[in-house]
């Protein structure tokens, strides 16, 4: 019987291909995850799994998409989180400073950031070790431009990278997903994922040795059954304090113009993540008021609910840089 030719260039000890994405919720890296997995599966004739880890499901909170490939005739039987990435995705540098991002990418392994910074940088921000092939690539600044998330456009860089995923797979893949359901977003989408295809810095990290591999450590949390609070209490009030929702925004903030604000509270009552900042003062009669005094950015999400409530159009939308 003929040998059949393989697919998959890199895999593991079982046989696999694995890549593991680390974004924040809102970004899109869990559908990404899932038209990636079709494309492979669907339209190459690849085995393949998709799954995504995350805690609440809130936007701005740490998720983590995994998919894996393996030849046709290999089944997937082993359904545990990707550890030893051959493809890590990062979605934002600054989950670099919340997330261990780099555990378990070793040297061979592939590693796409989305940033405006070029790979010479990202590489000692991120501390890539060396032997591993930096992509960057500026998917807020295509995706706005093009009014898509980033999703698409980290998915093209993705094709990039990976040698055995074909465009036209995952152009047919897309086309599933949005064709049917979102047709006025399939050619944006399309775009966004050819550009970012394209419009990519690469760097071959040297093996240099600036930067170990850093081991995948298991997370553990503090609390278990053995040690925590009885009723499951939380003895810390305010424990989200360091909560950083700036990662999910997309391309826009709020800008609050004092001069237009009449303090009317409707930006406040609108908005999830109570990141409007209000404080008591006296006001022309001497009696206390409550004053808005900007947005809190370190909370704000970028969904627009203010911008759109507020009366006086004293909060627009503004695109974000670094
Ligand atoms: S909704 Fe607009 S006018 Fe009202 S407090 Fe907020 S920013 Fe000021
Ligand atoms: S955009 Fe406005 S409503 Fe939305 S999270 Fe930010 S401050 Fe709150």
């Amino acid at each position: 019987m003929a040998q059949q030719t393989e697919i998959l260039k890199q895999k593991n000890e079982y046989g696999y291909y694995e890549i593991r994405m680390e974004s924040v919720g809102g970004q899109g890296a869990n559908l990404a995850g899932k038209i990636l997995a079709d494309a492979g599966i669907l339209h190459m004739g690849l085995n393949g799994v998709n799954f995504a880890s995350y805690g609440s499901e809130k936007k701005g909170t740490p998720v983590k998409s995994f998919i894996k490939f393996s030849e046709p005739d290999r089944d997937i039987r082993v359904n545990s989180p990707v550890v030893e990435p051959h493809l890590l995705v990062v979605f934002h540098t600054n989950l670099a400073g919340k997330v261990a991002v780099m555990q378990g990418v070793k040297p061979g392994a592939a590693v796409i950031v989305n940033t405006p910074k070029k790979c010479d940088e990202v590489r000692d921000l991120l501390q890539v070790p060396g032997g591993v092939t930096l992509y960057c690539v500026d998917a807020m600044k295509i995706s706005v431009e093009e009014k898509v998330r980033i999703n698409t456009t980290i998915m093209g860089t993705i094709c990039r990278a990976v040698d055995f995923l074909t465009k036209d797979a995952v152009h047919a893949s897309i086309k599933d997903i949005f064709g049917h359901k979102y047709p006025h977003l399939l050619e944006p989408n399309l775009n966004a994922f050819e550009r970012g295809h394209e419009e990519v810095d690469i760097l071959e990290v040297p093996d240099d040795g600036k930067y170990p591999v850093q081991p995948f450590t298991p997370f553990r949390p503090k609390l278990g059954w053995k040690n925590a609070p009885i009723g499951g209490v939380i003895p810390n009030p305010g424990n989200t304090a360091l909560n950083d929702m700036s990662m999910s925004r997309s391309g826009f903030y709020p800008v609050w113009h004092e001069d237009l604000c009449i303090n009317c509270g409707e930006c406040d009552s609108v908005c999830p993540d109570q990141a409007m900042i209000f404080v008591t003062r006296k006001d022309d009669k001497g009696e206390d008021k409550r004053f808005m005094t900007g947005v809190n950015l370190q909370y704000c999400k970028g969904c627009m609910r203010c911008v759109d409530v507020c009366p006086k159009q004293a909060l627009t939308a503004e695109r974000e840089t670094e």
